[in-house]
């Protein structure tokens, strides 16, 4: 168990003056030791809280007071102060057993907590769930949450998870949603393993088990150059199609018998099958809009101007290593919405729109109806390698190698969504790259505001 640590206090906020102080650690709030920041915020939820503390290897107390809803004003080091949950499970499909060697050590946390479900939106299996994980999230509404199901078939799953309890821990899942909790989820489709007739038998067992799911998402296997498993592959073109039929086929029966799709594609299946996305209109509330499905309509609706409000669904990959700051859970990707680097080009410089290959093609058309004079460059991901192709996964590796000899003056613009807390995957910042970028905000606005002059019409 480690303790709180404060990493920052707002001015004038009540933590101010009572007078916390970055690098302060919290040993107790009104006498109880927070094992994680859930518990954290229901202790600092109250108009007088006794903090006791240590600063500088002395122990103080203070009490903080607020007015009325004013936030506590603290921020702190980490989101879990007793251990992350580590999963137990030996997937095959596992992308942290994709990583190479060498990387933040964070990155290869293999973590399976409903805790982390309910902060970030990670997907969890339930294998390590209990009964007293059950009575918490129920009692502290711990909604919605995120579980993997890849199969609801017991020896399918268990063989994927390649862990026995795989076979049984669905019945948490039911559990869940008996209790009235929101539970989103998520199928992992593997090529030969778990598409085809199985997805088939997944979904209607999702309708007959588990129809009050808010939504399960259909993700294709991503396959980094460092997979070992033999089984594991890229999806093929025609498999990719033949998935999305499957799906297009559930949701037609999900809107029969539930007046709602319930389940949803990933937009990297239908850019792998060489199909247009479905309508916006088509994706609801946008839930899993972080988890790759319905992001490219929404994205297109915002560049066209039209606004798209959104669920606070899974945040990507790799978002929930880092800290956790008290706002909103998550770690800031950048220190803002849009961060623009020293020796930034005039606005009206020509543009270099920096992406993955996967959404190159889709930002083509976009940009260029507003910057005919815009360049998109797909920069290939030469680190992950196989399969890997969207932006959020990009490294500053890949960046550097793309942008080796780029022209200056003229404006790079990189999407946030490679950056965790101002870092690429592999450690490295934008300042090291060849050329200045500009920090965009993946979403279609940011794009068309980044634009500059050229992209207002
Ligand atoms: S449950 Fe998730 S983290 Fe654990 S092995 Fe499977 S894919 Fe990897």
């Amino acid at each position: 168990m480690s303790l709180p640590r404060v990493v920052a206090v707002a001015a004038g906020s009540p933590a101010d003056r009572a007078g916390l102080q970055p690098g302060d650690e919290i040993m107790a709030m009104d006498g109880q030791l927070p094992r994680d920041i859930i518990q954290y915020q229901l202790l600092a939820d109250q108009a007088s809280l006794d903090l006791e503390l240590r600063r500088g290897g002395l122990e103080r107390a203070l009490t903080v007071r607020r007015e009325g809803n004013e936030p506590l004003g603290i921020e702190v080091d980490a989101a879990l102060f007793d251990r992350v949950r580590t999963c137990d499970n030996h997937c095959e499909f596992c992308f942290i057993h994709q990583l190479p060697k060498g990387m933040r050590r964070s990155l290869y946390t293999r973590d399976d907590d409903y805790r982390l479900s309910f902060l970030y939106g990670n997907f969890t299996t339930l294998t390590r769930f209990t009964e007293a994980d059950l009575e918490r999230v129920v009692t502290e509404g711990l909604s919605p949450l995120w579980v993997s199901i890849h199969a609801t078939d017991p020896e399918v799953r268990s063989q994927m998870l390649r862990n026995r309890r795989g076979a049984t821990s669905l019945r948490w899942l039911r559990a869940l949603l008996d209790h009235g909790i929101e539970v989103h989820g998520q199928v992992v489709v593997c090529p030969g393993v778990n598409d085809g007739a199985v997805l088939d038998d997944t979904l209607a067992g999702v309708l007959d088990r588990f129809p009050e799911l808010a939504s399960v998402a259909c993700v294709p296997l991503g396959v980094s150059r460092f997979n070992t498993e033999e089984t594991m592959r890229p999806h093929r073109s025609e498999e990719a199609a033949a998935t999305l039929d499957l799906v297009e086929y559930w949701q037609a029966v999900f809107s029969a018998c539930l007046g709602r799709p319930l389940v949803h594609a990933a937009d990297e299946l239908y850019l792998m099958a060489g199909r247009d996305v479905p309508p916006l209109e088509r994706y609801g509330a946008l839930a899993q809009h972080d988890n790759g499905v319905g992001m490219i309509a929404a994205f297109r609706a915002a560049f066209a101007g039209r606004g798209v409000a959104r669920g606070d669904g899974p945040s990507g990959f790799f978002q929930s290593v880092d800290g956790a700051p008290a706002a909103g859970y998550r770690a800031p990707r950048t220190a803002g919405d849009e961060v623009s680097v020293s020796l930034r080009p005039r606005p009206d410089a020509p543009v270099t729109v920096l992406t993955g290959e996967y959404a190159a093609p889709v930002l083509a058309p976009l940009v260029a109806a507003v910057r005919p004079d815009a360049e998109i460059m797909a920069v290939p991901n030469a680190f992950f390698g196989g399969n890997i192709a969207v932006a959020g996964l990009l490294t500053g590796a890949d960046l550097h190698a793309a942008l080796a000899g780029a022209p200056a003056g003229r404006r790079y613009l990189l999407p946030d969504v490679c950056l965790s807390g101002g870092r690429f995957l592999d450690g490295g910042s934008p300042a090291d790259l060849p050329v200045p970028v500009e920090i965009v905000a993946a979403n279609g606005e940011a794009l068309r505001r980044a634009l500059g002059p050229g992209g207002r019409r």
